[in-house]
């Protein structure tokens, strides 16, 4: 689908409406990591403005939205979200069971963190934790003893986050 927008340069004031693809597929998710979908440049003045907008990425294994879209995998509301999923589902893992590590670490340092699944390193799967800007790891054969152990439910058009996820997992 494309979709119009509407903004004012900051720079020139200059009113424009520009015409964005808001579908993506596996060719742009090196540009959805570095967040340069969002860069568009003001044709009178060439800033550079950043404009963050919904989009859906459709690859032929996983489907992804920022924002409401139908038929999706998942669906995120924030970017860093979004960001989050791409790498969980690139690295061929499960959103619950990670939510479920996160759970995990937090409650084994007594702390809340606010992770961020963001890869995995040799046996590790490395977590950032947004409060503290900080990388936490966390052992690729816990994660692989919660894959054995637990059934994950498959489910379609839904946010998934630390607020849910226990309600797909069961024993
Ligand atoms: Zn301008």
């Amino acid at each position: 689908m494309r979709k119009r927008i509407d903004f004012i340069c900051p720079t020139c004031k200059n009113k424009k409406r520009i015409t964005i693809n808001d579908e993506y597929n596996e060719t742009h998710i090196v540009k959805i990591l570095d967040r340069s979908i969002f860069n568009i440049k003001c044709d009178k003045c060439n800033t550079n403005i950043y404009l963050d907008y919904k989009f859906v990425l459709r690859t032929p294994n996983y489907s992804l939205s920022y924002g409401e879209f139908e038929d999706v995998d998942r669906i995120c509301s924030t970017y860093d979200d979004i960001k989050e999923k791409i790498l969980i589902y690139e690295d061929k893992l499960n959103d619950c069971l990670i939510e479920l590590s996160k759970r995990k670490i937090e409650h084994d340092l007594k702390k809340e963190l606010d992770l961020r699944y963001d890869g995995i390193v040799e046996d590790k799967l490395v977590f950032y934790s947004l409060k503290e800007e900080k990388s936490y790891s966390f052992n690729k054969e816990l994660y692989d003893y919660y894959l054995n152990k637990y059934k994950v439910e498959i489910i379609k058009n839904t946010e998934v986050n630390s607020s849910n996820y226990f309600k797909y997992i069961k024993d």
